[in-house]
């Protein structure tokens, strides 16, 4: 699906949490998630301005619901950190076609041996991942001091993960997957100019978006190492500062 508009960008690739949604499980603004909707509407009947699809470490499933609330019927977007894409013109589902049978193993082993060692102190695994482990605690301090540990114990099993924490999760996913991983694979699906692109993102996993387009920028709820990033930061908190940063790339 080739999308080209008269405008300086063709799409905007926008992170969920913290970016279109609150990063807490508080209520989405709606009427701003409508105003996203209606940009998209006008993007596909005028082509004067960039689609907005997303990418983001949530389960591929919670992406496509998003992805329909903002009317994006055409450029797929990305899941559980780039390993689905999701093509909303065709309604397919696509893993990363390197993830394998093996890597699929070890994951569900990675997600028996955390299940075994922090289930009793409370820790659970987001539902609905297929090729990540993904890790909740209500006291996000606790989550974030255990990192060090979960890091070691996949890592003298020498499974192939990369540990990161964001605000109040840590995911663990293969290493030869991210959000860079499943851009790549969105620009060759739609034959789109990565230059002709922009991102927007709140945390450092985000990183690999900034590192795949033409131009990144941040909401102000941002955390300020990925801010270093950005070529443009908005005064404006989560979907607030996405709808100030749509707005001033349209200029
Ligand atoms: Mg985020």
């Amino acid at each position: 699906m080739k999308f080209h508009t008269t405008g300086k960008y063709d799409l905007v690739i926008c992170d969920i949490d913290g970016c279109l949604s609150p990063e807490s499980h508080a209520p989405i603004n709606e009427s701003a998630l409508s105003k996203i909707a209606e940009h998209n509407r006008k993007a596909v009947q005028k082509h004067d301005r960039p689609m907005v699809t997303l990418c983001s470490g949530r389960p591929i499933s919670f992406v496509e619901a998003m992805s329909r609330f903002i009317h994006n019927t055409l450029i797929p977007c990305i899941g559980e950190n780039g390993v689905w894409l999701y093509h909303p013109d065709v309604n397919a589902f696509e893993m990363d076609p390197t993830i394998t049978g093996e890597h699929l193993e070890v994951v569900h082993e990675a997600s028996k041996l955390l299940r075994s060692k922090y289930h009793a102190e409370g820790v659970t695994q987001q539902p609905g991942k297929s090729a990540a482990v993904t890790l909740y605690h209500p006291n996000a301090e606790y989550l974030r001091s255990i990192v060090p540990d979960v890091k070691e114990e996949l890592f003298r099993r020498d499974w192939p993960f990369r540990v990161s924490m964001t605000w109040f999760y840590i995911n663990c996913d293969l290493h030869h997957v991210n959000k860079a991983t499943g851009i790549k694979r969105l620009f060759a699906s739609t034959g789109i100019d990565p230059s002709r692109t922009a991102a927007i993102g709140d945390t450092m996993s985000d990183k690999f978006m900034a590192d795949s387009v033409g131009f990144f920028a941040c909401p102000a709820n941002a955390e300020s190492e990925i801010k270093n990033s950005a070529g443009y930061v908005s005064p404006f908190e989560e979907i607030e500062g996405v709808i100030d940063i749509l707005s001033q790339l349209n200029e």
